[in-house]
């Protein structure tokens, strides 16, 4: 199939219309009243669907009353894109079959409220995975993802979830129900690119353009071996200029991904363990080798250039086989689980996390971020702990912002970093999206005549505004 094929989701004959209990009690809509980012909205009602005639169902009646609905899946948003206070919240957790696992095509169905964990799960029987990993896998959906575009460490090699999209099943603002494939087509020259694969209208699309039902992914073979390693560094100029110079060695170190956590993140990850398995250093890099064809990672290549770039490398640490690699995936994702927990302690005074999620060239990650933390210092913001995905030139820098006046100031410092990051040919949102706490950033990176493009699209696929208003746009 070549193009979009439209299918229209009527009732069978004769059967009633499933329609899912839309809930008002307060139990249940405070139970969905907040997500990752600290934002606490309330919805109206909540709609819990266990099949897709439920979720028709919602968008018909919604569309029938003009009532917004905002999809969310597991709801680990970190910019508010999953709650919301305007209309009935759809929470497609229910719909969670994996319908399909094809290993000889190496694809997998699924509905849209499987968890990315469960996913990896069901296919890892077959020797196969899910490339993107946002560290989140264990509580975010695949509907989430795709609406988020998510990526994670593993992007530096694999790419971000729309690389691994093949076809979508969407619910659109009426109820209708389309199915999109990519077209899989080497040359076409039909039309504007942007209408060539609507596919991409749906992936990163922050639920404002249709509720995602299924898709279809893409699996990859697991690489027969991988090999963690914990590289410590005296001080971060260093550790930096170490995930540049490996990037650039990329072909020979069977690279799978290059994240960085700062002095702070590192105590972070270290206390989740109580101080087992990482060494405290200035800066630490985690790096995942795998094998290159049929060689072993290269692990001579990888404690050379350690060694070269001022890693302390008598305090290197390895992580092989999949329960170590587990630990080390615990120890990253120790540092977003404990900063999201701390800021909630602060929402009480005005205070909540500032999560940025800005990247720049990988070539210009050192300046940025010593330019990020001059802003910091200089606005008088809370101090950041910066962590993530170096090796795409992607860190997070994490406020504990603890009361309404420390909030503005940092928020403040972000809006200059971001413009400074622009300046650089960067974005000021690589992989969270925008949702609604980082709209008001969209402009500095677009010119008018793109968000009104953005806006036609949104218009004609949602004339009345009711799907996730607030996000994004
Ligand atoms: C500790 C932690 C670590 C994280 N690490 C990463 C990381 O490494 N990389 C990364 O990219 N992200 C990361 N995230 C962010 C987040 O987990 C991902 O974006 C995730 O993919 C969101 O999935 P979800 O199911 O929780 O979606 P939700 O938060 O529920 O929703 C996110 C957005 O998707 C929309 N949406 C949800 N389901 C659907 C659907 N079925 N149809 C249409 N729209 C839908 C919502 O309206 C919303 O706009 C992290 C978050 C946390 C809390």
């Amino acid at each position: 199939m070549t193009s979009p094929r439209v299918i229209t989701a009527e009732p069978s004959e004769g059967a009633p219309e499933r329609r899912p209990e839309v809930t008002t009690d307060p139990a249940v809509r405070a139970a969905f009243e907040a997500d990752a980012s600290g934002l606490r909205l309330v919805p109206d009602a909540v709609a819990r669907p266990h099949a897709e005639e439920e979720v028709v169902a919602v968008l018909r009646q919604s569309a029938a009353e003009r009532t917004p609905v905002t999809a969310a899946g597991g709801q680990t948003s970190t910019t508010g894109a999953s709650v919301t206070d305007r209309g009935v919240l759809l929470s497609l957790r229910g719909l969670d079959r994996i319908i399909d696992v094809d290993p000889v095509a190496r694809t997998a169905r699924v509905e849209a409220g499987v968890l990315l964990g469960d996913l990896n799960r069901a296919v890892a029987e077959h020797g196969l995975f899910f490339a993107p990993d946002p560290t989140s896998e264990e509580e975010c959906t695949v509907g989430g993802a795709v609406a988020c575009n998510a990526s994670g460490p593993r992007t530096l090699c694999y790419g971000a979830t729309r690389a691994h999209v093949l076809a979508l099943r969407v619910a659109l603002a009426g109820g209708e129900v389309i199915e999109v494939r990519r077209p899989g087509l080497e040359k076409n020259t039909a039309g504007y690119a942007l209408a060539h694969d609507p596919v991409d209208w749906f992936v990163g699309s922050e639920g404002t353009l249709g509720v995602v039902l299924e898709a279809e992914l893409s699996l990859l073979p697991q690489p027969a071996q991988v090999i963690g390693l914990a590289l410590p560094f005296t001080t971060e100029p260093d550790a930096l200029a170490f995930i540049v110079a490996a990037r650039e060695a990329a072909a020979s170190l069977g690279i799978r991904c290059l994240e960085y956590l700062d002095r702070d993140a590192l105590g972070i990850a270290r206390a989740a363990v109580g101080g087992e398995g990482l060494p405290a250093a200035g800066a630490l890099v985690y790096a995942e080798a795998m094998n290159v064809g049929d060689v072993e990672p290269p692990l001579d290549a990888w404690l050379a250039l350690a060694e070269r770039q001022q890693a302390r490398a008598d305090d290197v640490r390895a992580f092989e086989g999949e329960p170590a690699l587990r630990i080390a995936r615990r120890l990253r994702h120790a540092v977003p689980a404990y900063m999201n927990e701390r800021g909630a302690a602060y929402r009480a005074a005005g205070g909540r996390k500032v999560s940025t999620d800005w990247a720049v060239p990988f070539r210009r990650l050192a300046e940025a971020i010593a330019l990020a933390r001059q802003i910091a210092l200089r606005r008088a913001a809370a101090p950041p702990v910066v962590y993530g995905h170096a090796g795409n030139g992607h860190p997070h820098q994490n406020f504990i912002a603890r009361d309404a006046d420390e909030l503005s100031r940092t928020e403040a410092a972000v809006e200059e970093t971001l413009r400074a990051v622009l300046a650089m040919g960067g974005t000021v949102s690589a992989e969270h999206g925008i949702g609604k706490l980082k709209r008001r950033w969209l402009p500095l990176q677009m010119i008018p005549v793109q968000l009104a493009a953005m806006r036609a699209v949104k218009r004609e696929l949602d004339p009345h505004g009711l799907l996730a208003p607030g996000n994004v746009l």
